[in-house]
């Protein structure tokens, strides 16, 4: 079943989109299924459930934290993941910063964005990020790499409405950029679509997919 499903997902999804397999609440004997049919990027919400996973499995997952962070949980996982995708204050970057120089390593980051019409979702507007981005404290931090932006779309079965909320993170990814990042070439992911709207994210210019139900089933 889930080598089936990522079999379907490879021939949808361009080679130049990264598929991050969102295994959280599923067993590791999962994972490492979808490990021995290829899959390496894999993402989890919880970084207690993510470091407890990736201590029973191969070494060379890239392992996401996708969801929202706590600065006091940062230590925990400062030592092997790959992108921590859900980063919306410059105090969280301090924290990842810091835990990041004690292991000797410079962790790849994303900046979340507030792109959908719910109040409850997490992240960044423009002008916020701008002011992170320009400030004293920012330029301080030598152990962190924003690598791009990261957004989810509203729940709802209204096509138009999460298109343009993917459009809105496109032109956010372009305007920071233009204004903070020209000719840095690791500024350059814009991770965007879940199970329910992975082609359409593609469309509009998604770089990261992030698919869970659709791989490994209800949760
Ligand atoms: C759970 C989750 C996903 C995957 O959702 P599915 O609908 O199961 O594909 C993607 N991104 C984030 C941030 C999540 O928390």
């Amino acid at each position: 079943m889930i080598k089936a499903q990522l079999d379907i997902l490879r021939t949808e999804i361009p080679s130049s989109v990264t598929l991050i397999a969102v295994s959280k609440t599923k067993p590791v004997s999962d994972i490492a299924v979808a490990y021995e049919a290829g899959q390496r990027h894999f993402g989890e919400n919880k970084v207690q459930e993510m470091v407890e996973k990736a201590a029973q499995l191969p070494t060379d997952i890239k392992w996401h934290l996708i969801g929202h962070l706590q600065t006091n949980k940062v230590k925990y996982m400062a030592g092997f993941v790959h992108l921590i995708h859900g980063v919306d204050s410059l105090k969280l970057l301090v924290e990842i910063n810091k835990q990041a120089a004690k292991v000797a390593r410079t962790q790849d980051v994303l900046l979340q964005f507030h792109i959908a019409q719910e109040e409850t979702k997490f992240g960044l507007n423009l002008t916020e990020a701008q002011d992170l981005l320009s400030s004293n404290a920012f330029e301080q931090l030598q152990h962190v790499r924003i690598c791009g932006v990261m957004g989810m779309a509203s729940f709802t079965t209204n096509q138009h409405q999460i298109s343009q909320e993917f459009e809105h993170l496109v032109q956010i990814f372009k305007q920071l950029q233009e204004e903070f990042f020209k000719n840095q070439e690791h500024f350059k992911e814009i991770s965007m679509g879940m199970s329910g709207d992975y082609p359409l994210a593609i469309s509009k210019g998604s770089t990261m997919v992030r698919v869970g139900s659709k791989i490994f089933g209800g949760r």
